[in-house]
């Protein structure tokens, strides 16, 4: 059986957050979304099997420096002006790993100004209904990567129990209404099957993205672990 992503969620945010500050360990401009500015983080309350930060968010004493929100957005910001860019987002981790994380998040998208793609996987917004609310007054737009559909096939991909697959969705009803969102899925595990079975669960109206495995040689080995592949 699968582990509990919510009580992992806690773990992993002890080890990644101290006192505001987050771990990062790298600031760069991005081509994704036509170009983005990107802080990578690492933690993920999900060990999905095609992650490409894996061993980073296995190694998590070992990678990265604590910074505030602060340095983050100066940081940031810096890259912003060089670029000329002002979309910006955290990357390589789950930025809501319950209220101390995301209350760094926020303070973080307070001090860019700029347009936020707030990229996560959704289990803490569908368990936390009041973590929503802290984002609603900003320029924010929430992907949520949906990672199955269904328990076993959640399961299978994320490592966490199946059983907390429905947060996920009921990440998208907690959104709903308040905060601008869309829904991305690895197509290349979904299908056109799992894509309709997943369309059937879908609490509200939603626009899905598509998006495609990068097949790295260790992205490879995990899902044959993980008999996907
Ligand atoms: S939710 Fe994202 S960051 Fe977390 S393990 Fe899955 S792919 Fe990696």
């Amino acid at each position: 059986m699968g582990f509990d992503p919510v009580e992992r969620s806690k773990k992993i945010e002890n080890l990644v957050m101290k006192d505001g500050e987050r771990k990062y360990y790298r600031f760069r401009y991005s081509l994704y979304y036509g170009g983005i500015v990107t802080a990578d983080s690492v933690g993920c309350n999900l060990l999905c099997a095609y992650c490409w930060n894996y061993f980073k968010n296995m190694r998590l004493e070992k990678v990265g420096d604590f910074f505030s929100p602060e340095e983050v957005a100066e940081k940031l910001v810096e890259i912003s002006r060089k670029r000329r860019c002002d979309l910006f987002r955290i990357s390589g981790a789950e930025p809501i790993l319950g209220r101390k994380s995301a209350e760094h998040t926020k303070e973080v998208m307070k001090l860019v100004k700029g347009t936020f793609i707030l990229e996560t996987n959704g289990i803490l917004f569908g368990y936390d209904p009041s973590l929503v609310d802290l984002f609603t007054d900003f320029d924010v737009l929430v992907r949520v990567n949906v990672k199955g559909w269904d328990e076993e096939n959640f399961e299978r991909i994320t490592g966490a129990d199946g059983r907390y697959f429905h947060y996920q969705l009921k990440a998208l009803e907690n959104l709903y209404g308040k905060v601008r969102f869309w829904v991305a899925v690895m197509y290349d595990l979904f299908g056109e099957e799992g894509l309709s079975e997943l369309k059937k669960k879908l609490p509200v109206p939603c626009r899905i993205e598509k998006e495609y495995l990068e097949k790295y040689s260790f992205v490879v080995e995990n899902l044959r672990k993980r008999g996907i592949l």
